[in-house]
């Protein structure tokens, strides 16, 4: 299948200049959904993991499913103020002003095995600050995988070192 037909781009979302790139087409798709969820969990297969990292929110519908195929556990990394118990927040630079992340503090132990799951490489700062909480709690980040790669936008330049996938690249 290729998975690039399935994808729908908007042009001008959500501000001009932008193409946005709709996975929710890919979702509603029964043949889509399972073949994006299986590929991704068939690259998996190189490495050992005890749970998948997804940032919200589209990293849930990526990350949670390819958890459950490779009987993983799923962890939620947040906006400030929506997990409940104790969480380590991590601040970043956005381009102008900043933003916040949060993950629950015992969601990782120090040396887990862990894998994030996204379903878009743009910059890579939402996935480098999600490596920075996993690692400050202790875990090991052994794959970084998404569905879509925006390779102009050099997102992998901030992720050197580690180990980064994904099913399709612009
Ligand atoms: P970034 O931190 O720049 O790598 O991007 C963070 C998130 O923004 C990605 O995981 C996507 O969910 C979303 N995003 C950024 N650019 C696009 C785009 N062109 N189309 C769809 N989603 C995007």
């Amino acid at each position: 299948m290729d998975l690039r037909d399935k994808i729908r781009n908007i042009k001008d979302f959500p501000k001009e200049g932008i193409n946005f790139k709709d996975i929710t087409t890919v979702l509603k798709d029964k043949e889509a959904f399972n073949y994006c969820i299986n590929a991704l969990a068939e690259i998996a297969k190189e490495v050992e993991y005890d749970i998948v990292v997804g940032p919200e929110a589209r990293g849930f519908l990526v990350g949670a499913p390819l958890a459950y195929a490779t009987k993983a556990g799923f962890v939620p990394v947040r906006k400030p103020g929506k997990l409940p118990a104790d969480t380590y927040s991590y601040e970043y630079e956005l381009e102008y002003g900043t933003d916040t992340l949060e993950i629950h503090k015992d969601a990782i132990n120090p040396g887990d095995k862990v894998i994030i799951a996204d379903d878009l490489l743009a910059t890579g700062g939402t996935v480098q600050s999600t490596i920075n909480m996993i690692e400050k709690l202790g875990g090991e980040v052994v794959g970084v995988y998404f569905m879509i790669e925006l390779e102009f936008l050099k997102g992998i330049e901030k992720l050197e070192g580690y180990n980064v996938k994904s099913l399709i690249k612009y």
